[in-house]
């Protein structure tokens, strides 16, 4: 049988990381009100897109302290491992986030470009005066989706069509879709939940350790 291509499709905010992003700055800039905007998400009052952009305009401190928030922010120790066994393995990368690049590239930079990593995200733009800026790719980007700016669905939809066998990792409600898509499913939190109430099989994830383990066996 001829080998199959594969693609690693992987959330960044909760997946990569420990918790989202907005997480991170409500703890160390708000109080709960803060997260008004994902509750009215939640409740089905606002668009994934609306929400982020929301809470992100909040954000009003200075560059050099934000930057600070960014670094401070847990990165799983074995994605590096994992990125280079994938590249070694010639599966194709990429990270899909319904946030926005610049908190990714602040964080991920320079891996994405050392494990030629595609980047499928909205755009993100920060001063202290406008707060940090998130903005939608335009409706004719092929991955554009109205409630969450990108969508992942479209990203594994695509692979699948050019033939990918596609490994999805993933945590949260933009999530649920591709997750439906792939052929293999690391969940946690949110997403776990949502593919255990929909019968789809998934992997052990507790860490990226069980996903680098996954990939050397392939
Ligand atoms: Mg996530």
């Amino acid at each position: 049988m001829k080998k199959k291509k594969i693609a690693f499709v992987c959330d960044f905010d909760g997946t990569i990381t420990d918790d989202d992003f907005f997480a991170y700055t409500t703890k160390a800039y708000f109080d709960e009100q803060a997260l008004d905007p994902w509750r009215a998400f939640l409740a089905g009052q606002k668009t994934h897109f609306r929400a982020l952009k929301e809470m992100f305009s909040q954000i009003r401190v200075s560059v050099a302290e934000l930057q600070k928030t960014i670094d401070s922010i847990f990165v799983d120790p074995d994605l590096e491992a994992t990125w280079r066994l994938c590249r070694n393995k010639n599966i194709s990368l990429y990270v899909c986030s319904a946030g926005n690049d610049y908190y990714i590239r602040r964080l991920l930079g320079d891996l994405l470009e050392k494990y030629n990593v595609c980047l499928v995200s909205n755009a993100g733009k920060y001063s202290p005066e406008t707060g940090l800026v998130m903005t939608a790719p335009e409706e004719t980007y092929p991955y554009y989706d109205a409630e969450t700016g990108i969508s992942k669905k479209s990203v594994v939809e695509k692979l699948k069509e050019d033939g990918f066998f596609v490994v999805f990792a993933g945590d949260g409600p933009p999530d649920v879709a591709p997750a439906e898509l792939a052929d293999v499913v690391f969940a946690k939190k949110f997403l776990l939940k949502a593919c255990r109430e929909k019968g789809i099989k998934t992997e052990k994830f507790e860490s990226f350790r069980d996903i680098l383990n996954y990939f050397k066996e392939l």
